[in-house]
């Protein structure tokens, strides 16, 4: 870790072991560990709300060692460890007896808060203590807020095996081999209506329906009831009628006694039934019959259910397939795999033969629903495609909702496709066909659940607070008692008593702060790489080089100045001029002081000064990276 924050500096640096020995109040309070660049801050501005996620990790460190006292005797505890603060990287732990059973081990990319960061995974310090406890990782399904932790999980916590039916088992290997350095994933396939055996807890599974094949829900059994979790789901519905299906495979809980419900919170706020996917499919495939030209759909990857439909639908009416974007590729592949769906040889084209066929014979699947950079859907629409080109007449669907935050790259891609000439059918348009829906479900389908499941008591899952607290009310509103419902934040330890009779959240936490992915490092302590980069993007970077000749302790030459980002340094001639004084006479002031010279304390010294000085001047906070060399 920190291996940027150390290669910047040391590429132009001499050695700085002794650093921590000086003592800075300033540093001290912002930088809890040590750093080679300052920065100023007179009011603490930057430390938003007390909560930053990445100051989290070593004191709850601390509170993790020893101090969360074992399992009593009867009790059940249940961790969820991710996805409760947010929506993404699920993961939850249930511990029971001797046994601890795992549920999900997701992911989610970087955001504004984890510039630069490749992803982020759960905490496992808790698991990693209890290596010998845990019997099993189950995965509900394949989508990577659900499976793009295993890897790096697994291997973390002793590698234990895991269990899922067979489309997520293959999309697992599918992750898995990008890793060949850990060790090979021991999955087993089940069926939806399978029991298996996980230390001396059985547990069961059933099928629900989401956006991608084979999503199954968990059932642990435990001598006070069931413990269950849909994982992802909305109901196969239509108009508010459940399927002879649907209502099939949640029979299981007609009779059953259910202790504890844990369920998703994504789509509280939305009323009504989530819009069932087979008003997409007709939506998509009324499309396709009516418009008379190349048609580009632009979904999600994940949605295999819809995509492969696509497929389906195009080659009955004797078109061509291209599927343009490695993950899109990559799922499809699983699909077919899986046996899943079998598209008859050459309906499948590769894109370099899209021109070889009339344009209302080409369907052109992409990956960039939400203008990412990279994305098929976009290095088409800014002409950097290197295989494919938009004509006008082209109609471009884009089978996908916006993301939050994406709205502006969306608004961009579509702004260059429309000066293409391509007309643009997105789920908002009017009039137009169904051409998306959401793969979880709204208010009525978590109704139905609750009332389907009857549990004792419930924990929302898979939201964040806001989204958590309002299912709670939900769950009150259905007659649940508010003592029977506990609201979790990543970490928390629950704990059902050993008569079954209560719920109680625990005064200890697990540790919690996220690991974060960052080329080969991974970590939950980078705090001051992230802070770092944060800086960087809005102040920019000072770097200062002085050379002090050792014998007469004075500044050798004018130190050299390199800024980025921070202010143009030509037009600022001025300020340049007055640094170079506080420069000098920083370090001159203290190498007179100390014999023999102490580089790192001219260092800090140099590094607090000039930060002041440019927040003073300037009102901005660059970071600031002195380098003192002695010749
Ligand atoms: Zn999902
Ligand atoms: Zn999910």
């Amino acid at each position: 870790m920190r291996k940027k924050n150390r290669l910047s500096f040391s590429a132009v640096s001499i050695e700085n072991k002794n650093e921590q020995k000086i003592e800075h109040k300033m540093l001290e309070k912002r930088r809890p560990i040590k750093s080679s660049t300052y920065q100023y801050s007179k009011f603490g501005k930057r430390q938003k709300g007390g909560r930053h996620p990445f100051s989290r990790g070593s004191q709850y460190k601390s509170l993790s060692e020893g101090k969360i006292p074992p399992l009593e005797n009867g009790k059940i505890r249940i961790i969820p460890l991710g996805g409760v603060e947010e929506i993404g990287k699920n993961m939850t732990a249930v511990e029971i007896g001797d046994d601890i059973i795992i549920i999900d081990a997701g992911m989610h990319f970087s955001n504004e808060e984890t510039p630069g960061v490749d992803y982020v995974i759960p905490n496992t310090t808790y698991l990693e203590e209890r290596k010998d406890k845990i019997r099993a990782l189950l995965i509900t399904h394949g989508h990577l807020d659900h499976i793009g932790g295993v890897p790096i999980v697994l291997s973390r916590i002793g590698n234990p095996p895991v269990y899922s039916r067979n489309m997520s088992v293959l999309l697992m290997k599918k992750r898995q081999a990008e890793f060949p350095h850990l060790p090979p994933l021991r999955a087993e396939v089940v069926k939806k209506d399978e029991t298996i055996m996980c230390g001396k807890t059985k547990v069961r599974f059933f099928g629900v329906t989401h956006t991608i094949p084979d999503a199954m829900g968990i059932i642990i059994e435990t001598d006070k009831g069931w413990i269950v979790t849909p994982g992802d789901y909305k109901l196969d519905q239509i108009d508010g009628v459940v399927s002879k299906e649907e209502e099939q495979e949640y029979s299981i809980f007609d009779k059953a006694k259910v202790l504890l419900l844990m369920t998703d919170s994504t789509n509280i706020e939305n009323e009504g039934f989530a819009l069932p996917e087979i008003k997409v499919h007709q939506g998509l495939e009324n499309l396709l019959r009516k418009i008379n030209g190349r048609i580009i759909i632009a979904a999600f990857a994940s949605h295999i259910t819809r995509l492969t439909h696509v497929v389906k639908v195009a080659e009955a009416l004797g078109k061509k397939i291209v599927i343009d974007g490695r993950s899109m590729k990559t799922n499809m592949e699983v699909a077919i795999e899986a046996g899943y769906f079998k598209p008859k040889k050459g309906t499948i084209i590769p894109i370099e033969e899209v021109n070889n066929y009339p344009p209302n014979k080409v369907v052109i699947l992409m990956t960039g629903s939400q203008g990412e950079e990279f994305a098929a859907l976009s290095r088409a629409a800014n002409k950097s495609h290197a295989k494919f080109e938009i004509k006008k007449g082209d109609t471009i669907i884009l089978s996908a909702s916006i993301v939050p935050g994406n709205e502006r790259a969306v608004d961009r891609i579509k702004d260059n496709l429309t000066r293409q000439g391509v007309k643009i059918i997105s789920y908002r348009t009017p009039g137009e066909d169904f051409v998306h829906a959401t793969g979880h479900g709204n208010k009525e389908d978590i109704k139905w659940l609750h009332r389907k499941t009857h549990p004792k008591f419930f924990i929302p899952i898979h939201g964040n607070h806001y989204r958590l607290e309002l299912h709670k009310g939900l769950a009150m509103e259905l007659g649940m008692p508010e003592k029977n419902i506990v609201v979790p934040d990543n970490g928390s330890i629950i704990e059902i008593s050993a008569d079954g009779q209560k719920i109680e959240l625990r005064k200890e936490k697990a540790p919690s702060a996220p690991m974060m992915v960052d080329g080969l490092a991974i970590s939950d302590v980078q705090d001051i790489v992230i802070r770092d980069r944060q800086m960087l993007a809005q102040d920019g970077m000072f770097v200062i080089i002085a050379l002090i000749d050792q014998n007469t302790r004075k500044l050798k030459k004018s130190p050299d100045l390199i800024s980025r980002g921070f202010v143009y340094l030509k037009e600022n001639q001025e300020l340049l001029r007055q640094v170079r004084i506080i420069i000098k006479k920083s370090v001159e002031d203290a190498s007179a002081k100390i014999r023999p010279i102490d580089f790192d304390y001219i260092k800090n010294n140099l590094g607090e000064t000039v930060s002041k000085f440019l927040y003073q001047k300037t009102a901005k906070r660059p970071l600031v990276i002195p380098v003192v060399l002695g010749i």
